[in-house]
């Protein structure tokens, strides 16, 4: 199984069982509490690639028994196939993404038409080996069955009308009770494989209520994103501590020798991040060189930490980030934190507060135009400990310089980005800039 840093759910069950209503309730519950989620949905009507799912599932080909279900199967694992390449990519992001079935789908339904269990065992092994070895898709962390007996689950699929599918409202397979008594015990069969979970929707051979079955679902889905317990219980730390100031006030200098001191401690574990976006050139003071500050951390005086890249829009990449870490870890840097998204402060409130660690947050306080940047006012708001680093006036050569200046070329040249050398900022103090903002009419 590939080691992705997002986790990857999957809703399937028995037809009837509300398939469609728990997926969209999950999606709504995990961006409600701050995750990033991404939503596969199969087959995917209307895309080349479930072309002949639906001439399948129209009966083009004759009825579900008539059709070999290993050639139905790679019907949908074709399709499946052509999903795969995003969901890859968004597991890789660190992002949950949630589908409605997946290969679950051809083992309930497929494997319903085999009715030797030996028979059916083999063609789940031909299965598995066709779309997680051949095919590659990637393979769920969760997969969440919900079951409603066939009996009940057949009254509710005449009442149900398809909003996604423009055909005859029940497709070949709702058509066969039969197969829906088959699929139904397939699918409990398929339930014990490692990674699935059978959530019962039916009590006393009543359907239960939406919000019952919401609660269950919600049960399973926690324990898998749920934050582990990071940190030991001695851990006494669970503070933030806010290190900012103008460009060359030596921010991430202070967070240089603060991270050595970890690093030289004995029972801490440090992790550091940077937004993605921020990368750009930097020179260190001593040797006039320029490095590139992606994927680092980087001070002036010519100290490098390796850091782990964040989008910016996106901080809560960090919390899950930390949950996909088998370790403990006591301390999080977020170095050039003025980038982020205001989600940020959220973010580092709960490292705060629910992991206990400490937090050490690097930014610029002001923007040039001396307007608070991003989330950094707010944190400090919120920060037990805040270091304001001042720089020298280039001008004036005072040593209380609190103000970053980009030349009125530098301005034209930013139009919209938000990064440029830092050959082109100064340091400037407050009267030394206004008798700038002056010259240039600002
Ligand atoms: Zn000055």
């Amino acid at each position: 199984m590939e080691n992705f840093t997002g986790k990857f759910i999957v809703i399937d069950g028995t037809d009837g069982s509300g398939k469609t209503t728990q997926f969209n309730f999950l999606i709504e519950t995990l961006k409600a509490r701050g995750y990033a989620v991404e939503i596969a949905d199969f087959p995917q009507y209307n895309t080349k690639s479930a072309g002949l799912v639906e001439e399948y599932l129209s009966g083009k080909y004759g009825s579900a028994d008539e059709v070999n279900p290993k050639i139905s199967s790679i019907f949908y694992a074709c399709d499946r196939y052509d999903a795969s390449f995003k969901i890859r990519q968004w597991l890789q992001e660190g992002k949950i993404v949630v589908s409605n079935r997946y290969v679950s789908a051809n083992m309930g339904h497929q494997g319903a038409k085999i009715p030797d269990p030996e028979k059916r065992k083999e063609f789940f092994d031909w299965l598995y080996d066709l779309e997680y070895n051949l095919f590659g898709i990637p393979q769920p962390n969760l997969s969440i069955i919900l079951h409603v007996d066939s009996k009940i689950a057949q009254q509710l699929a005449q009442q149900r009308q398809r909003e996604d599918w423009v055909g005859k409202t029940k497709d070949i397979h709702e058509e066969n009770l039969e197969h829906l008594i088959h699929a139904e015990q397939t699918y409990l069969e398929i339930a014990k494989y490692p990674n699935f979970k059978l959530i019962e929707c039916t009590h006393n051979g009543q359907i239960m209520s939406r919000e019952e079955i919401q609660r269950a679902v919600w049960q399973e889905v926690e324990q898998l994103i749920q934050p582990k317990q990071i940190s030991t219980t001695e851990n006494k730390d669970g503070w933030i501590e806010v290190i900012c100031g103008c460009m060359f006030s030596g921010k991430s200098t202070e967070a240089a020798k603060r991270i050595t001191k970890e690093l030289i401690s004995k029972n801490r574990e440090i992790l550091i991040f940077v937004p993605q976006e921020s990368s750009r050139e930097i020179t260190l003071s001593e040797s006039n060189t320029s490095i590139n500050t992606s994927g680092k951390l980087v001070s002036r005086n010519g100290k490098i930490f390796s850091a782990i890249e964040f989008p910016k829009d996106q901080p809560s990449a960090i919390l899950q980030y930390l949950e996909s870490q088998n370790r403990p870890i006591t301390t999080v840097v977020i170095e050039e934190a003025h980038f982020c998204h205001f989600s940020l402060v959220q973010v580092c409130k709960k490292l705060a507060e629910d992991y206990k660690l400490r937090v050490i947050v690097v930014g610029l306080d002001q923007t040039f135009d001396d307007e608070g940047f991003g989330p950094v006012p707010a944190l400090m708001v919120e920060a037990e400990f805040v270091t304001k680093e001042l720089a020298v006036c280039v001008e004036c050569g005072s040593q209380t310089a609190n103000k970053s200046w980009l030349d009125k070329n530098a301005r034209e040249q930013l139009e919209g980005k938000i990064l440029v050398g830092d050959s082109q900022y100064v340091a400037l103090c407050r009267h030394c800039k206004n008798k700038f903002k002056k010259q240039n009419q600002l």
